[in-house]
């Protein structure tokens, strides 16, 4: 059983390396922007307490997040492990979570603002399916639609710049408490989320111990921007 925590800023490839990782070890990849994101698209109880908070690039209150986490991990459908991803956001969250699971390694994305920013704002995702796509480096073959599923490509409603701010100056005050947390009892690895994401997947793979990556399979679901 592996159980992996990966962290990095929105744009840094969290998604995509997730689904690399999880698709190749059968573990379970659990993001809670995802968890967010499902119940405000399906109109719930959830999505119209969060959808404001979100829109805004602020963070969900602690106790909401973490019934979340603690109702989807025992949902149990992770016997060979999971990654969780947009989780733990800040000291707090981080020692709930050491309090119930033991985490094999902790991988965190390094990214620059700048490049951040340039990812971000050009992000656009797709109503349907929640492929990515990013208008500089891999925009879809018809513009505005995906090229997967053929529906309508949209902006995330907190790619915004002013979303962005909040998001990146949250991050920066907040990971570094986080880190503080899991250094001292799990493995925590470091990389740099600039180059391709196979490149990038090859890194966390020799800095886990796991066994090469092997960039011969399908594609990974969305781009290098998730
Ligand atoms: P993400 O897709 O991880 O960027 O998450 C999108 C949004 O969901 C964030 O901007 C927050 O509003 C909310 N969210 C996701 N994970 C957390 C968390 N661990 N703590 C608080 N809010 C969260």
């Amino acid at each position: 059983m592996r159980k992996y925590v990966i962290m990095g800023v929105q744009g840094s490839g969290k998604g995509t390396q997730s689904q690399l990782l999880s698709a190749d070890l059968d573990i379970v990849h659990i993001s809670v922007g995802d968890i967010f994101r499902w119940n405000v698209q399906n109109h719930t109880k959830m999505g119209a307490y969060v959808r404001r908070t979100m829109a805004a690039g602020e963070l969900v209150s602690d106790d909401l997040v973490e019934s979340v986490v603690r109702d989807r991990l025992t949902g149990h459908d992770w016997n060979y492990g999971f990654i969780i991803d947009g989780f733990p956001r800040n000291r707090a969250q981080a020692e709930f979570f050491l309090e119930s699971y033991d985490i094999d390694g902790v991988i965190v994305l390094d990214l620059p603002d700048s490049e951040v920013r340039r990812r971000v704002l050009n992000r656009r995702v797709c109503q349907n399916c929640g492929m990515n796509y990013n208008l500089l480096d891999n925009s879809p073959t018809v513009p505005g639609q995906c090229d997967m599923c053929g529906a309508e490509l949209a902006t995330r409603e907190d790619d915004t710049e002013e979303a962005l701010a909040v998001r990146l100056r949250d991050y920066h005050e907040k990971t570094n408490p986080v880190l503080d947390v899991f250094r001292r009892k799990e493995y925590v690895i470091t990389v740099d989320a600039r180059p391709a994401p196979e490149v990038v997947q090859a890194d966390i793979r020799e800095q886990l111990g796991l066994p090469p990556f092997k960039s011969d399979g399908p594609a990974p679901e969305g781009s290098a921007v998730a």
